[in-house]
């Protein structure tokens, strides 16, 4: 690995995915902010391919916030009772529905403030609506984004997902982080796994802290388990008590 300071490895790896993932963006299937706003609440511990399977019969019958305002709990249910903690989840959905028309106006807030106030609404949630539907240069961290920059070296002790928030952002310069979290989580859905990062096929090897602190140890095999580490464990933990957590 080349000696690299902090600033020139933010350099490298931007410009790496600058070039070889120029229009990365969430694989969640939405036309309007209020659709990307449910299916990221239910992408919560589930996958964006069972979300995506999901929601078109939801988005046929409940096609805006009026309509899902509507509708209880129980009758939300069955339309998403494959993904990860179905019975929490249309709780969320119908409180935040019933709040978008009540206190929004209808309209999908753009604060990263006001996001929050929506049930099922934590900041990972809340930054991904203010960075993809409004294009602010606010980063959500969840497990793959916090895995990667850790391991990259993009960031340093970090033990929480705002601690990693707080780091990129004072790093990657404005216009690209709506971009660099797509990028982020991609990398680790795809290449920088949790358990066998893929760092073989890995086109920022070159500039990656852990590859340089590994290669010659566990590395050698292409296919080496990594555990996920106490921190990543714990972020896991938290989303899973958010997705449960009680409308207010
Ligand atoms: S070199 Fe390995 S650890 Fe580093 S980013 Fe690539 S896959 Fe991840």
């Amino acid at each position: 690995m080349k000696s690299v300071n902090l600033n020139e490895r933010y350099q490298h790896v931007l410009e790496y995915f600058r070039q070889h993932a120029p229009s990365a963006e969430t694989e969640l299937k939405y036309t309007n902010a209020y659709e990307l706003l449910v299916a990221v609440i239910l992408s919560a511990q589930c996958t964006d391919k069972r979300v995506n399977m999901v929601t078109p019969a939801l988005f046929k019958d409940y096609p805006n916030a009026e309509s899902l305002a509507q509708a209880s709990p129980e009758v939300i249910f069955p339309y998403i009772r494959s993904v990860s903690y179905p019975n929490n989840k249309a709780k969320h959905l119908a409180g935040m529905a019933r709040m978008l028309v009540h206190e929004f106006n209808n309209r999908v807030p753009d604060s990263v403030e006001d996001l929050v106030k929506l049930p099922g609404v934590g900041r990972k949630t809340a930054n991904v609506i203010a960075s993809v539907v409004y294009n602010q240069p606010t980063m959500a961290v969840d497990t793959h984004v916090f895995r990667v920059s850790n391991r990259i070296g993009l960031t340093r002790n970090v033990k929480t997902p705002l601690q990693s928030e707080l780091q990129l952002i004072k790093h990657i310069p404005k216009e690209w982080i709506p971009k660099a979290h797509h990028w982020l989580i991609l990398h680790g859905r795809y290449v920088c796994l949790a358990r066998s990062p893929k760092c073989s096929a890995c086109g920022i090897q070159e500039f990656c802290k852990y590859y340089s602190t590994h290669k010659n140890k566990t590395l050698s095999k292409t296919s080496q388990q990594s555990k996920p580490s106490h921190h990543e464990k714990k972020i896991k933990k938290n989303n899973r008590e958010k997705s449960g957590k009680k409308i207010g």
